[in-house]
């Protein structure tokens, strides 16, 4: 894809990257403790398919936990918002994205949303499919889509590597199994829920697929409805109250847009109707987020004026 280098982009780069040096990059998955703090990149993709980056934009991440507004959107296609939210709720939750607590003391089993690990397992336990390398593939193609772009696929290492370690995702889940939110053997989620994880892509293709959302489901490229309005309207909706984990408050009130991050560094955010940003900065803040690419947001929001709010 053609994404220009934009001199006024880099100097917010410049600027964001400062506070790299006061976050960390996440170990409990020990394949992602392998990436370079410092990284920040940045692509902005419009909605008449122009493109503007900064840093370097080319290398590859785990979605990690953007993910799972991917799953979300596909588990709604395949089931329908009344059947998920069934088994899944739609309230913020004020705790840590892999926190267990309110599992146990609200609607006993039933998580509170699809962004938090409890809600996100068991989207991912909805999937359609018979195998576990049918589901993935169908989830692939589904990002493949709305990335346009074919070459799109899991790493395995990383993938690997949460599976070996996720011991608190299975707690979750054979807590939620006891409550019937779902009938699937764990371990066979566990495989899915890694994979889906460790899709892996650059910020021009996260871009790219936030710019299909800010487009209600529209793919800008090839013009196709890849989501149905309404279904990327609720998922829009959950990137704004719970996109930024237990942050999600505050970036809301600071930036001001609909937005997702994963704890390998990623963020994909949207201005509705204008265009789509993929960031990569793997260095986290304490909540698990980009710190320089919150940074760089809070700068792009301020110096031009992106708030939907
Ligand atoms: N795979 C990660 C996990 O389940 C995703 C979490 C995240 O990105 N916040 O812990």
């Amino acid at each position: 894809m053609n994404c220009r280098h934009n001199d006024e982009l880099e100097h917010f780069v410049t600027e964001a990257k400062k506070v790299t040096v006061k976050g960390k990059v996440a170990s409990y998955i020990p394949a992602l403790a392998e990436q370079s703090g410092d990284d920040l990149s940045v692509a902005v993709y419009y909605t008449d398919g122009t493109c503007l980056s900064a840093g370097d934009v080319k290398e590859v991440f785990t979605l990690q936990s953007i993910s799972k507004v991917l799953a979300l959107a596909l588990v709604l296609m395949e089931h329908g918002p009344e059947k998920v939210f069934h088994f899944v709720g739609k309230e913020p939750t004020g705790d840590p994205f892999n926190s267990i607590i309110k599992l146990e003391t609200v609607n006993p089993g039933k998580p509170l949303n699809p962004m938090i690990n409890a809600g996100a397992l068991v989207v991912t336990s909805m999937m359609k499919g018979s195998t576990s390398s049918e589901r993935i593939g169908r989830l692939l193609e589904f990002v493949r889509a709305l990335a346009n772009n074919r070459s799109i696929s899991v790493c395995k290492k990383v993938a690997e590597s949460e599976f070996q370690t996720s011991m608190v995702n299975r707690a979750m889940c054979y807590y939620m199994k006891e409550h019937g939110i779902f009938q699937a053997e764990v371990e066979d989620v566990m495989d899915l829920y890694t994979k889906q994880c460790a899709i892996e892509m650059n910020s021009l293709d996260l871009a790219k697929i936030g710019c299909v959302f800010a487009l209600n489901g529209k793919h800008p490229e090839t013009g196709e409805q890849l989501i149905p309005k309404d279904i990327a309207r609720i998922c829009k909706t959950f990137m704004v109250t719970c996109g930024m984990y237990n942050a999600s408050g505050e970036f809301a009130i600071k930036i001001g847009i609909p937005a997702k991050s994963g704890v390998s560094g990623g963020i994909m955010g949207l201005v509705p109707y204008s265009f789509g940003i993929g960031i990569f900065g793997p260095a986290l803040d304490e909540k698990g987020n980009s710190i320089a690419g919150i940074r760089l947001l809070e700068l792009l929001s301020e110096n031009y004026s992106l708030s939907i709010f």
